[in-house]
């Protein structure tokens, strides 16, 4: 018999190597016709897999999930991702935020790598498989182009990721197959999400697709820096997913939600003053804060959608604090990664399913969350390196 990986996403692959490098036979399957697509997709804009800050603060970004998260990430910590990355050809740097990516920023080559050692430890790969749950004794039951085929396993690992991107493959069909199980669920929502904004027609025509470089973004007594993108349908960036569970959850009570843009982080507000009088008689607003606040075009143009604020007597103060009005949050189909999942006491902290005794979950699926940052693949790598060692040790005391 095998030991079953439903999802070779990054927490099924890093379950495989550990289970196949203890010497068990372990079969992986996936739902799509090839493996890690969300993995690569995550390398499309740099593949952000880990952060260099400090263990303690590190953990932090689980938020309530941190007290059970931080014995996974000890035991494979982000230093250790590093190492690993390294053995697979891929070594890395830390960017200037502290995020750690490898040098060639890409998923691709290291993917490639990672498939090749499994291959070689003995793991064997279905792809068009999909898991739809349990036979009435108990096997594994996939469909393929085929038809039906059933998979009887010593143990398994459950490992199909949230529900954002469902066109990469993670769909969350899993969650009604295990609620007939009796596993609670948190619902699925969107996190690390951009937000709907009601943008002018000119506005929208002219900035969508644009960058607003180096702001700051605060709502509630948090403040974030980063980049945010202008969107068609609102605005996105890692600015705003570092505040997306606090703004879903007040969008959720209140309907919607307001931040404040800082769109000069670098500059205080008496500076931009100083800055602002400084400029000729008659300079048109446009040519002020381009030349004076250094602000771009679309920094500029943003303050003249925003609602209520006053251009005139109080420039400075809006470029500080521009007050956002945000309409709603964005769906699950583009959305980076997934809030919610099977509940956290539904597992024992082997990360065995109590419902069925030989399941094993890991990665998205799991009711966890964090920030972008490369908290989320770090998060996945380790609990699936956590409950693949577990199984290990099950398989070395039933054996
Ligand atoms: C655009 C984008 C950029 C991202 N960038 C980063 C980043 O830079 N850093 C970072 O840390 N994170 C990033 N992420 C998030 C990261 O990719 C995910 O957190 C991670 O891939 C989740 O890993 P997982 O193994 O839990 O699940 P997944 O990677 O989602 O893999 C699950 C697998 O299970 C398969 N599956 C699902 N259902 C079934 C079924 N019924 N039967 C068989 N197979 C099934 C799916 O096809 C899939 O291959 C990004 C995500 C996106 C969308």
């Amino acid at each position: 018999m095998t030991i079953a990986i439903i999802g070779a996403g990054p927490a099924g692959l890093r379950a495989a190597e550990v289970l196949s490098g203890a010497g068990l036979k372990v079969d992986v399957f996936d739902r799509m016709p090839s493996l890690g697509r969300k993995f690569l997709m995550a390398g499309r804009g740099g593949l952000n897999l880990t952060h260099s800050e400090q263990a303690s603060s590190f953990v932090q970004k689980y938020g309530q999930a941190a007290d059970w998260v931080r014995p996974m990430l000890e035991a494979f910590p982000p230093e250790v991702v590093q190492i690993w990355a390294d053995g697979l050809g891929q070594e890395t740097f830390v960017g200037s935020s502290g995020r750690v990516f490898p040098k060639a920023m890409k998923a691709s080559p290291l993917l490639r790598a990672w498939i090749a050692r499994l291959t070689a430890q003995g793991v064997s790969f279905h792809t068009s498989h999909s898991w739809t749950g349990w036979t009435d004794d108990g096997a594994l039951s996939f469909t393929t182009a085929a038809g039906p085929v059933t998979i009887e396993a010593e143990a398994t690992l459950l490992a199909m990721g949230g529900a954002s991107w469902p066109r990469l493959g993670s769909d969350g069909g899993w969650v009604s197959i295990l609620q007939a199980q009796g596993v609670a669920i948190t619902p699925l929502q969107p996190a690390n999400m951009g937000f709907k904004l009601d943008w002018s027609p000119i506005f929208r025509e002219r900035f969508a697709g644009q960058p607003l470089k180096a702001v700051g973004v605060r709502f509630g007594d948090r403040q974030v820096r980063g980049e945010l993108m202008i969107t068609s349908a609102g605005l996105e960036g890692g600015a705003l997913y570092a505040l997306s569970a606090d703004l879903r959850r007040a969008i959720e009570a209140e309907g919607t939600a307001t931040i404040e843009i800082d769109l000069k982080p670098s500059r205080t507000r008496d500076d931009l003053t100083a800055r602002l009088h400084a400029t000729r008689p008659g300079e048109s607003l446009a040519n002020r804060l381009r030349k004076a606040a250094g602000l771009s075009p679309a920094a500029a143009n943003l303050l003249r959608e925003a609602k209520g604020v006053d251009l005139v007597h109080d420039l400075p103060g809006v470029i500080k604090r521009l007050p956002i009005l945000l309409t709603g949050a964005q769906g699950l189909d583009r959305a980076i990664s997934t809030a919610g999942g099977v509940a956290l006491d539904q597992v024992g902290p082997d990360l065995q399913l109590l419902a069925r005794p030989g399941v094993y979950l890991a990665g998205e699926m799991l009711d966890w969350e964090a920030p972008t940052g490369g908290y989320l693949l770090q998060g996945c790598l380790a609990s699936g390196d956590w409950a693949a060692r577990a199984m290990v040790a099950a398989q070395a005391v039933s054996g």
